[in-house]
């Protein structure tokens, strides 16, 4: 949790940060900064200034993992663009790779014309943050090692993952229903998350499986987990999608209101898109809601595919302990019994157990329907007591 509501930034309190600056139609120009984490949007202004003195440069931007392009106005966004520029950074030491600048784009400035001819070397003034000592060296070689975000997202989207490209490492826990893998891309260098389910299916459900499966490749939120692909090998299927470094919520035990709230508005917002698209999640509980040391919390483990859903529950029989009572029960069910399973879950982690103090959930969350039979007696009880007032 620690990380939720730091950031990355302490960890890289101390080390040189390079941004490069990108020039329209010639190149770039690297600038050494010795605190990072310090830095205003007003230094960086000043530094673009001094590389485009023609242009006036009022904001400018960085790409994101996707590729998209993030606006830079104010020392918030700032905060937002170094948090996830430091993320990246640890990924690429835990991964031995090199480090890359942090590459930021001026907007809506005149070309410059021929710049920097004479290998300009500038020191800034201090500026606001007296931390910061800019000097702007000699731009690097643009060719990278690592391919761009916007093509790994590419590869990554196609389709095309197969078992040979995949390097399984840490397991990272076990499901009802299968287990996840932290697993290495070779083709694109990313680490995947890997969900491997165990499926006695014919050939035909697992082609209705797969193109079920499709409708993640059209989903675009940043509260819901990235979707890279999925495939059978023989009788099992294997689900690829992003990472998650902070793992998901049902570790973190009690969560103090305030980081609560925040993540509420995630969830509430991952589960309003998935309504949008007419998909129930079915499946909302704390280790479906995960999140990462950028500070984002994404959903998984949503029900898009009905068949994908079937063939699980025939395999693994029990009755999840976040249901509502008229799941358990058997009957009809829509956006409200998603509602409560979300209500059940935040109860959890605002209590730092479970709200039925009668429901032990030792062995995951599947249960014997009748220790579940509280669940739907309370609601029955309620609505009594509702119903007599
Ligand atoms: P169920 O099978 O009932 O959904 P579950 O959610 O606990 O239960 P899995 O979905 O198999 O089980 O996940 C097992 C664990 O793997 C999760 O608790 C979570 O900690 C971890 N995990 C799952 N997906 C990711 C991911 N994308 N990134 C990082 N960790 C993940
Ligand atoms: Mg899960």
């Amino acid at each position: 949790m620690l990380w939720l509501a730091l950031g990355p930034f302490r960890a890289m309190e101390n080390q040189v940060l390079v941004i490069r600056i990108k020039i329209p139609n010639s190149g770039a120009v690297d600038w050494t900064v010795h605190s990072g984490p310090q830095l205003l949007f007003r230094d960086v202004l000043d530094v673009i200034g001094q590389v485009l003195p023609e242009a006036t440069t009022t904001a400018f931007e960085y790409e994101d993992e996707d590729g998209d392009r993030i606006t830079v106005r104010s020392d918030e966004e700032m905060k937002a663009m170094l948090s996830y520029y430091y993320s990246t950074v640890m990924e690429q030491q835990v991964n031995g790779q090199l480090i890359e600048p942090l590459q930021i784009f001026p907007r809506a400035c005149k070309p410059p014309g021929e710049r920097n001819i004479h290998g300009l070397k500038v020191n800034t003034r201090a500026g606001p943050s007296q931390h910061t000592s800019p000097a702007i060296s000699d731009s690097l070689p643009s060719n990278s090692l690592k391919k761009s975000s916007a093509e790994l997202k590419k590869i990554l989207a196609t389709g095309q993952i197969n078992e040979q490209d995949i390097r399984y490492r840490d397991t990272l826990g076990h499901g009802n229903g299968g287990t996840v893998y932290k697993a290495y891309h070779v083709p694109s260098g990313k680490i995947l998350a890997v969900k491997v389910i165990l499926l006695d299916i014919t050939l035909e459900l697992q082609k209705q499986i797969m193109s079920e499966l499709e409708i993640l490749y059209k989903c675009d939120s940043s509260y819901i987990i990235g979707f890279y692909g999925a495939f059978f090998v023989e009788n099992r299927i294997s689900i690829c999608t992003e990472f998650m470094d902070g793992g998901s919520l049902d570790v973190y035990r009690k969560i103090p209101e305030h980081v609560l709230g925040r993540i509420a508005v995630a969830v509430v917002k991952g589960l309003t898109y998935l309504w949008s698209l007419k998909i129930l999640h079915r499946d909302v509980k704390p280790s479906n809601m995960l999140v990462n040391t950028r500070g984002q919390v994404k959903l998984c483990d949503f029900g898009v595919s009905t068949q994908l859903v079937n063939s699980i529950a025939k395999t693994y029989v029990g009755t999840n302990a976040y249901m509502a009572p008229e799941r358990i029960s058997g009957e009809q069910y829509g956006i409200h019994s998603d509602v409560w399973s979300l209500g059940i879950s935040f109860m959890e982690l605002a209590l730092g157990r479970f709200p039925y103090p009668q429901i032990q959930k030792n062995q995951g969350s599947l249960m014997p329907l009748q220790l579940l039979q509280c669940i739907v007696d309370e609601h029955a009880k309620t609505a009594k007591r509702k119903a007599s007032t």
